[in-house]
């Protein structure tokens, strides 16, 4: 009786998932091994707060799959061939993965398994195949193409692309599934200490549950809420969409089904979910715009640098710590640094403030986002990025550079978001939380002043864009 493994990677669930669908099919009566490679890489890159959530996520497969996951740490184009000869394992299923970084150990665990030394030294020929079934996506990433066969580098016609596409119905979960309990593993690794859990567990449950309560509560206004940091007004999805304990077409099926369906607040919440995709599939045609500039119409663009300069290295240091003396920023990095996790629309102002008041280079604050996200992606991060910086896709110009007040008053109108994690504002009624230098008491409780005028930096960044215009990069 043959046996597979089913090689977990970001898709930590069972629902909905064709890999271990293909695996069921491929084992017949046989049983499936399922296992998680902890790739060292990987692990350490990941963060506490990330690492925490994949640990619970691990935890939840292994409950799921009768305790038999196997957790085996090592490069993967060394684990996972010895693991299948061990087993005898016919064929190994996974999620395909479309990231540059998985793409290649992919390659690598291919290489290995067809005999050919692989960049791990893995030499012995193996007749088992890598077998990839469906994507962490809706529509695969590189499915897509414009009507002259070019990727997409515009989110509108991306979108109506992507719609008239469609997707499958989310995979059923096979009856008889076997596993093959058993086999030699590692305990799973320690949640780090000190990275604090979410409100809800980053498991499939977990994500059952919050996508369930916003369903029923949230999703009719979330286009009146979703600008909102003060109000519970998203899904909470993201890290779920991270890990893989829901897949969005499990999330799109029940949206067709909601009485809502076709709502303005439906459509914008599909449009969100668009957004993941779009970046996944822009992150799969042009590897190389995970840490490099998109377009190179900003080439020219002089920075600051935080590696020789050491004003730029305060300045930086102060909107990590969130003291820039700007309520919204501050909140935002605060909210980072506590929960992993901080709203898009104040992502979008802290990312400017970086960008465009300090003159920082995106990539720099992109990797810290990275190290303290719960939902850290390298697709949607690096080009939330590079939207805000004007280097990317559909790219916001240059100069439009986001005012961190009027953001806060619009979008946190009585002030309760920046009071909620900026303790030395507590005291300050309202609105006026926004702009404790218009208070007499503003700076009582020790809140920071200002470390740039957002007035004047907005002129230098406008002047340093015009710089480069007329050095033609721009
Ligand atoms: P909802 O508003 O409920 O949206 C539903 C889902 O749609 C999200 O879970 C997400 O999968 C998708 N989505 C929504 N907005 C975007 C967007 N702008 N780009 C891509 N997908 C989107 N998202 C991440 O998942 N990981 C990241 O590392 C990440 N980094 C970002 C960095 C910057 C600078 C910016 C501007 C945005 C970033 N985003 C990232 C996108 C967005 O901020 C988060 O997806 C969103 O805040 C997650 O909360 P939610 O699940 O409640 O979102």
């Amino acid at each position: 009786m043959p046996t597979t493994l089913l090689w977990f990677r970001r898709d930590l669930r069972l629902a909905d998932l064709p890999a271990l669908a293909a695996a069921h099919d491929a084992a017949g009566d046989g049983q499936i091994l399922p296992v998680f490679v902890v790739d060292p890489v990987l692990w350490s890159g990941s963060g506490a707060v990330r690492t925490h959530c994949l640990v619970e996520a691990l935890e939840g497969v292994r409950r799921a799959t009768d305790g038999a996951l196997v957790i085996r740490t090592g490069p993967a184009a060394t684990v996972i061939p010895q693991l299948a000869r061990e087993v005898g394992a016919s064929s190994i299923h996974v999620s395909g993965e479309t990231t540059p970084y998985g793409r290649r150990r992919d390659e690598a665990v291919r290489t290995a398994l067809s005999g050919t030394p692989g960049p791990a030294g893995a030499g012995a020929r193996d007749q088992v195949d890598l077998v990839a079934t469906g994507t962490p996506y809706a529509v695969g990433p590189g499915r897509l193409h414009t009507q002259e066969g070019r990727p997409f580098r515009v989110f509108t016609p991306f979108s109506r692309a992507w719609r008239e596409h469609g997707w499958p119905a989310p995979a059923e979960v096979p009856t008889g599934v076997r596993w093959l309990t058993g086999v030699a593993g590692e305990d799973l690794p320690a949640a780090p200490e000190g990275a604090g859990a979410g409100s809800v567990p980053v498991t499939e449950a977990g994500a059952r549950r919050r996508w369930s309560a916003f369903l029923a509560a949230g999703l009719d206004h979330y286009d009146s809420t979703r600008d909102r940091p003060d109000l519970d007004g998203t899904s909470l999805m993201s890290v779920h969409l991270k890990f893989g304990t829901i897949h969005p077409r499990t999330l799109l099926a029940d949206i067709a089904r909601h009485p809502g369906a076709g709502s303005a607040a439906a459509i914008r919440f599909v449009t969100e979910l668009c957004w993941r995709e779009f970046y996944a599939d822009v992150l799969w045609h042009n590897p190389g715009s995970a840490w490099a500039d998109l377009r190179d119409g900003l080439a020219g663009l002089r920075y600051r640098d935080p590696a020789t300069d050491s004003a730029c290295a305060a300045d930086l240091e102060a909107w990590r710590q969130g003291r820039t003396g700007y309520p919204l920023v501050d909140a935002g990095m605060r909210q980072l640094r506590t929960e992993g996790w901080m709203h898009n629309r104040v992502r979008m102002v802290t990312a400017s403030f970086l960008t465009k008041d300090l003159h920082v280079w995106w990539p720099v604050g992109a990797r810290h986002f990275l190290a303290l996200l719960r939902d850290g992606d390298v697709a949607s991060n690096n080009h939330g990025w590079q939207w805000t910086a004007g280097t990317g896709t559909d790219a916001a110009p240059y100069f439009r550079v986001f005012n961190p007040v009027t953001q806060g008053s619009r979008f946190d109108p009585q002030g309760d978001y920046v009071r909620r994690y900026i303790p030395e504002l507590r005291h300050l009624p309202g609105s006026a939380a926004h702009e404790p230098w218009t208070h007499p008491e503003g700076y009582r409780h020790g809140y920071p002043p200002r470390i740039v005028d957002h007035a004047q930096e907005r002129r230098d960044a406008l002047a340093r864009y015009e710089q480069a215009r007329a050095a033609g990069t721009a």
